[in-house]
């Protein structure tokens, strides 16, 4: 959101609601000795800006938010567990020619893989396998497990994660998808799959609650 520029009187106003609030907008007037019909449009801009909240019978009092702020907190609310996906994972020993069957079949761009005890073990990208692809060997006689990106190497995410830090992750560490992962005796079970296209959603997402 841009910031709001507010003339002489706007900023005289904010200045009476801080020091005097709740204020009615009558008493407002007065203090600036112009009618209240006079303040009607500032008062108005000032509360849809967020920078003033009235309540009835009440009065106008200073919200102590910038403008925006209420987008901002939404923001800092949204949980890696409200937007995530159903992971796709993969066991390591199956071959590099199945993982990229299983790729298309599940139509995702990341897939996760799994040890023995169903527990995080690495990760593949649809670079790691089409790097792969271009080397003159039998697909089926690799395993996942030798081109993956391994433990403990793995970038992920829990479930009440905020959505921001998660996509932090993700831009930082240059990649397209999180692991969403509960910590277990035995390692990290995949729960989930957290990638730039939900991120993209909570951010569609965010134009329906609010007037961008
Ligand atoms: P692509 O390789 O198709 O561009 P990514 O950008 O997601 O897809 O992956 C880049 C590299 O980072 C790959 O080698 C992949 O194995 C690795 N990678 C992907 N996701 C993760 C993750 N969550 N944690 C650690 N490494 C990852």
């Amino acid at each position: 959101m841009s910031p709001i520029e507010l003339n002489k009187r706007q900023e005289e106003i904010l200045q009476i609601v801080k020091g005097n609030g709740p204020i009615t907008g009558e008493q407002i007037a007065d203090r600036l000795n112009l009618t209240r019909a006079t303040l009607r449009p500032d008062l108005a801009i000032l509360t849809m800006a967020g920078f003033l909240d009235a309540r009835p019978r009440v009065g106008y009092f200073y919200s102590g938010k910038k403008p925006g702020q209420d987008i901002t907190d939404t923001m800092n609310n949204m949980k890696v567990k409200d937007f995530q996906s159903i992971p796709v994972v993969v066991r390591e020993d199956v071959s590099v020619y199945d993982a990229i069957s299983q790729m298309f079949l599940d139509d995702v761009g990341t897939l996760f893989v799994v040890d023995k005890n169903s527990c995080l073990a690495g990760v593949l990208s649809r670079k790691d396998l089409l790097r792969t692809s271009l080397g003159n060997q039998d697909l089926n006689a690799i395993p996942v497990h030798i081109i993956m990106t391994r433990m403990p190497n793995i970038t992920y995410c829990l479930r009440n994660d905020s959505l921001i830090q998660a996509a932090n992750r993700l831009i930082n560490q240059q990649i397209d998808a999180l692991p969403v992962v509960e910590e277990q005796p035995e390692g990290y079970k995949v729960v989930g799959r957290l990638t730039k296209t939900n991120i993209t959603r909570a951010f569609l997402s965010l134009s329906e609650n609010h007037e961008l």
